[in-house]
């Protein structure tokens, strides 16, 4: 997803194999600007353009007729068996499809209006009624939605608004109907019940609803840094040889204190596993949803009613607001792109995107400071300036790369110009993939005609005008190659740079009274504050995200002088130090953190093969041993070969697999008698911690709590609880979810006190990694109103 499709991978790596050697010398040792001049000719337009087309067919991302009318039809099926939110999903999609200002697409936001109405969405429903209008729908079937409107302006207490859009609807209905239709007579009873209704509403008014008392957060004290944008006083910039640029604390930081609370430069959703791409003889619509689907295309908000781009069935947005924005910043450009950039990939994309919001005078003005060594890049009138008046607090910072001359570092291209490409220790392969893939972009800019409004974006309106200089077809202008530069350094920098977004997205079919969630990899972004953190595979930090923010909090302790350390991914809970050192090879260094230390150079077992181990097929004793496994019982001398082990773990993972997909059928019992199944077949072989057999006691509290067996629920809980704690500790982030489940299921099943105790737990986790304001600790919050005030009759009761 991050890298091109796996075929242009191949083309590419084919092309590079069939270089002269020569030439490839001259590639392997050249800087990223020589990189551009010597390449920027080898993707020929018979060859390697070709595939690409082809590639891009792949990719679906117009407007097309026949998928308007399958999700259309769609939609309206399950909006007649009631499946209401898969409804507004098939809407939306739908919508995505038709032209805009056509009747067609006016029908897919009124449908749309029912289904939220239904769900209980007014306000968005209304919405929805105004962009049918706006869309021009069709007069004769208005009546029916402005009676909708009528009964949505009820539910919301706008009784006036209501009678008044009433009364619209009755002169329509005189106007222009035909009294004896049925569907006439059918609209003047509506329209006479809703009468009565609003005057019932009117005569015994209902209590104004009390604004919703929101809850008393604590808010958090936050002393934003004076010289690093986005961070915390209490830390410090520093930069030595060995850790390169790296964050400190210069205080003592307390645990779940907020550290960085940054917004992303730039970040590009990701389309997820369920995007198609498929040839165009087999088009094959199906209802799965991507997260393009679920997800605003700039803000990464969950969407409810799409508003969908007006020129790609791709780009969705959760407000008109959000789609211009995008539209004027960047998507004007990669609107007609969205296969090509689909096809080459996530980080691709990600760089053309920068180099759009950094406009490209900003863009330029950095490639020649980089031509010219990286060197005097301030303004020498701006450095007199502050000699005058800037404290020499700032001096230690003002030589660090990427502050400005006041010392100050802040998100902004600068920085993330400054971030490391590591372009000599990049594969030649590779490099030559990320240049042939920016200059399929740059090219595709010329022939789209959009290069003008790429390079001069100000006077970028509709009327600009593809280029018709003098060049030969083909050949990159300047201007273009200055851009391929700066794309190609975003791409290599992105390996090491790249932030992952991840949300908490509920997964299977989200009836279950416990939402089960898993974290999902939403969007790649360049933070270029949080990119100071340097990794550690025990980190002293926890990160979360909210749209296209991240906070960074202390996870514990920090005492002054101790330098911040954030995991990019291979934590010493999931893996061992051989795996997590090879997973980190792909940002260019070797992990030294205290965990890798133990690991590697003394005798300290990782915790994940301690933990995660076999037992005695006969005696349940730990197995030691590499291939060949033997029993450390002495008296009972069973060995196994690893090998088979490890093949009945694979073949139990798939049982566990079917059982949940019984339990997504329904079919609870069945799934229950077929989990038990699974433990007892467990317990013969994988050792009583091993993270699987937590996952399976989750699985069986999930069932129970679809069944409203509550007590059952919570007892499996509870064990697996016990055996994340084993591998994540008491107050890790894992156990923070889990308890947040706990809680659910015991407010759910009334368990009072319990409930509250949990709550309590569970609060005091999450908030030290997710903050106070996160949904989570929001909702356990509501759970612990709602349980103090329930009437003490039915407490004494249970
Ligand atoms: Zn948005
Ligand atoms: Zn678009
Ligand atoms: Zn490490
Ligand atoms: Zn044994």
């Amino acid at each position: 997803m991050a890298l091109p499709v796996e075929e242009w991978r191949l083309c590419a790596a084919q092309r590079w194999a069939a270089l002269e050697p020569a030439l490839r010398k001259r590639l392997e040792a050249a800087s990223l600007r020589d990189i551009v001049h010597l390449g920027c000719d080898l993707l020929r337009p018979e060859v390697e353009a070709v595939v690409l087309r082809r590639l891009c067919r792949r990719a679906r991302t117009g407007k097309e007729p026949a998928a308007a009318r399958f999700y259309r039809e769609e939609g309206n099926r399950l909006f007649g068996r009631r499946h209401y939110a898969a409804a507004v999903r098939l809407y939306s999609q739908a919508a995505s499809h038709e032209v805009p200002g056509s009747p067609d697409v006016s029908i897919c936001f009124a449908n749309r209006s029912a289904a939220l109405f239904y769900l209980g969405f007014f306000e968005v429903s209304l919405e929805d009624i105004a962009r049918a209008e706006s869309h021009g729908y069709p007069a004769r079937l208005l009546p029916k939605v402005l009676l909708r409107k009528v009964e949505c302006l009820l539910c919301l207490g706008r009784l006036q608004d209501a009678a008044d859009t009433l009364s619209v609807v009755e002169n329509k209905i005189d106007v222009d109907g035909n009294v004896t239709s049925p569907t006439h007579q059918t609209l003047l009873k509506k329209v006479n019940q809703l009468k009565d209704k609003i005057r019932e509403r009117e005569s015994c008014p209902e209590p104004a609803r009390e604004a919703c008392a929101a809850v008393q957060r604590k808010s958090e004290s936050w002393e934003e840094n004076a010289s690093i944008s986005g961070a915390s006083s209490s830390l410090s910039l520093k930069s030595d040889r060995e850790r390169g640029r790296h964050l400190v604390a210069s205080q003592d930081i307390l645990p779940g204190q907020s550290l960085l609370k940054e917004e992303a430069f730039v970040s590009v959703l990701c389309p997820g596993e369920n995007f198609p791409l498929q040839d165009s003889s087999e088009t094959v619509w199906d209802a799965r949803v991507t997260n393009a689907d679920l997800y605003c295309h700039r803000c990464l908000r969950q969407l409810l009613a799409s508003v969908p781009c007006h020129g790609c069935s791709y780009a969705k947005y959760c407000s008109q607001n959000c789609a211009e924005v995008a539209w004027e910043q960047y998507h004007r450009t990669e609107c007609s792109l969205g296969p090509l950039l689909l096809t080459l990939g996530v980080f691709c994309h990600v760089a053309l995107r920068t180099v759009l919001l950094a406009g490209f005078a900003e863009v330029s003005r950095l490639v020649e400071w980089s031509h010219n060594g990286g060197k005097d890049l301030h303004n020498p009138k701006a450095r007199c300036r502050i000699l005058g008046e800037a404290p020499d607090a700032r001096a230690g910072t003002r030589g660090i790369s990427g502050c400005d001359d006041y010392g100050r570092y802040q998100s902004s291209y600068q920085t993330v110009f400054s971030l490391l490409p590591h372009a000599e220790k990049h594969s030649p392969e590779h490099k030559f993939l990320c240049l042939l893939s920016v200059v399929a972009i740059c090219k595709q800019l010329q022939e789209a005609g959009l290069e003008a409004a790429v390079l001069n974006q100000k006077s970028s309106e509709e009327g600009s005008k593809p280029n018709t200089c003098e060049q030969t077809l083909g050949e990159l202008s300047a201007e273009l190659k200055t851009l391929a530069e700066a794309m190609l350094r975003h791409v290599l920098q992105l390996q090491c740079n790249a932030q992952a977004i991840t949300v908490m997205q509920e997964s299977g079919s989200g009836d279950g009274a416990v939402v089960k969630k898993k974290p999902v990899r939403l969007a790649t972004a360049f933070f270029p504050v949080l990119s100071l953190l340097n990794h550690s595979c025990c980190p002293n930090s926890s990160v979360s995200f909210s749209g296209t923010a991240v906070t960074v909090r202390a996870s514990q302790s920090i005492p002054s002088g101790q330098e911040i350390f954030h995991c990019y991914g291979p934590h010493q809970c999931r893996m061992r130090a051989a795996e997590r050192q090879q997973l980190l090879s792909q940002y260019f260094f070797e992990c030294r953190c205290q965990a890798c230390l133990d690991e590697l150079e003394s005798d300290v077992k990782s915790v994940v093969s301690t933990r995660n181990s076999f037992c005695c097929p006969s005696c349940q004793a730990p197995m030691q041993g590499e291939d060949m496994l033997c029993c450390s019982e002495e008296a009972c001398a069973v060995s196994v070969s690893r090998e088979s082990l490890t093949c009945r773990l694979g073949d139990l993972q798939q049982r566990i697999n079917t059982a949940l997909e019984l339990l997504r059928d329904r079919k609870a019992d069945q799934a229950i008698k077929m989990l038990l199944k699974c433990q007892m077949d467990a317990r013969n072989f994988l050792s009583p911690e091993h993270l699987l057999m937590g996952e399976m006691e989750d699985h069986l509290a999930q069932v129970y709590a679809t069944l409203g067996k509550w007590q059952e629920a919570a007892r499996h809980l509870q064990r697996s609880i016990e055996i994340v704690e084993m591998h994540h500790g008491p107050s890790s982030v894992e156990i923070g979810h889990e308890l947040f489940k706990l809680a659910q299921v015991l407010f759910n099943g009334f368990a009072v006190s319990e409930a509250l105790s949990t709550i309590q737990r569970a609060e005091e986790i999450l908030s030290v990694h997710c903050g106070p304001q996160s949904t989570q600790i929001q909702e356990l919050q509501e759970m612990k109103t709602c349980l103090s005030d329930l009437p003490r009759s039915i407490l004494q009761r249970i």
